[in-house]
């Protein structure tokens, strides 16, 4: 670059004496926009494309992102005279959603992730070149729980196999035929059935397969045939084929915003937050509280203290051993209290794995109530006819 003044005598003068070549601005320098005057956002373009195409290969290094969210923070709380302002907030604070007290800014992490949650969810239902090519290399029809990393796997592949796992656990399916593990995918919506013990054994079982078995499986416990069967046939759709689901956007794909929205509600979604709410009476908070952390003497909790003892529930015709999920949810007086109330609520609450997840559901619902301060219908009509 030199003067616009400069006759064509000298510039060549130039190039011969330094071996450099002359250019006209904007140009650009070791990848750098070098411009006259006002910077206008076209010069920046090709960096920044190159940039993002940076964040799209997977692996950004920790040390990267912790570094960017450095240079964020620092605009952020600014600087005088080149030395950086005291930081009044930490980074994972300000990264809270604005009605945890944050600034709802997004962690990069959580970004990036979701930029491979992206790609992951591609190469499970893509018809791209890209796609095929990358399910021939790594999947090659395999069930995807059963493929393990090995010890010399690429960081982008480890990465990819990490969302792989994570999606095949959170999507869902619209299924006719059922042409796929009846245990290690969701397909009921309520999570896998990895946790029964020796499950992986059975992993190569389709939902078609065992649907023809009446879901007759040694694995699974006779309470839990009949509620696979239930749901087998409430979510079996004649007319479809198997297509998985993303359950948090309305048409099933996956988008990088409805993960992100989705890992941040749940961050507020978090059971401990919702036990102490103002509604609910301490004395229930608190034995919500222990329920949770299996500290009420049931007698599976009992018998683990090495206390020898027999069993019998006190809540059913035929009673049956007692533990958590029985007292609370599968038992005879468990399940009649559910069913009231849930109808009570209008609340179709799918079938749960745990307990955790029922109240869960619960408290959305009841903080939800809480908002609109409305009783629900079948309340006031409830009210109305015991007047009379
Ligand atoms: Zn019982």
């Amino acid at each position: 670059m030199v003067s616009s003044k400069a006759t064509r005598r000298r510039i060549q003068a130039i190039q011969a004496l330094t071996g450099f070549s002359h250019k006209i601005a904007p140009m650009e320098y070791l990848g750098v926009p070098i411009f006259y005057g006002k910077a206008k956002a076209i010069y920046f373009e090709k960096l920044l494309t190159r940039i993002r195409r940076k964040m799209d290969a997977f692996s950004v290094p920790k040390s990267i992102v912790k570094a960017l969210e450095i240079l964020f923070s620092n605009f952020i709380w600014g600087s005088t005279e080149g030395k950086k302002k005291r930081k009044w907030i930490s980074w994972p604070k300000i990264t809270r959603p604005t009605a945890m007290g944050g600034l709802g800014l997004r962690p990069l992490a959580m970004t990036l992730k979701a930029f491979r949650m992206k790609a992951a969810w591609n190469i499970l239902n893509a018809d791209t070149l890209w796609a095929s090519f990358m399910r021939a290399k790594y999947i090659k029809g395999k069930n995807l729980r059963t493929i393990n990393l090995i010890a010399s796997a690429s960081k982008s592949w480890r990465d990819i196999w990490c969302c792989l796992q994570d999606l095949v656990e959170l999507a869902t399916w619209e299924f006719g035929p059922g042409d796929f593990s009846v245990i290690t995918e969701n397909w009921r919506g309520s999570g896998s059935l990895l946790h029964l013990e020796g499950s992986m054994d059975y992993a190569h079982i389709t939902l078609k397969e065992a649907a023809l078995m009446q879901f007759n499986i040694p694995l699974f416990p006779q309470e839990l045939q009949q509620d696979l069967r239930e749901d087998f046939h409430l979510k079996k759709r004649q007319d479809s084929h198997d297509r998985r689901i993303w359950p948090y956007s309305s048409n099933g794909d996956f988008s990088i915003k409805s993960y992100i929205t989705e890992v941040t509600d749940s961050r507020c979604r978090n059971i401990f937050v919702k036990i102490w709410q103002n509604f609910i009476p301490t004395k229930i908070s608190f034995f919500i509280w222990k329920l949770l952390h299996e500290a009420l003497p049931v007698d599976s909790a009992v018998s683990k203290c090495h206390i020898q003892m027999a069993s019998r529930c006190v809540c059913c015709i035929s009673p049956k051993e007692e533990s958590f999920m029985h007292l609370f949810y599968h038992g005879d007086l468990a399940k009649k209290a559910w069913l009231h109330f849930n109808d009570l609520f209008d609340l179709r609450m799918p079938r749960f794995t745990n307990i955790k997840n029922i109240l869960n559901a619960w408290l959305q619902t009841a903080s939800v109530n809480q908002i609109d301060a409305k009783p629900p219908k079948k309340i006031l009509k409830a009210n109305r006819s015991s007047k009379k």
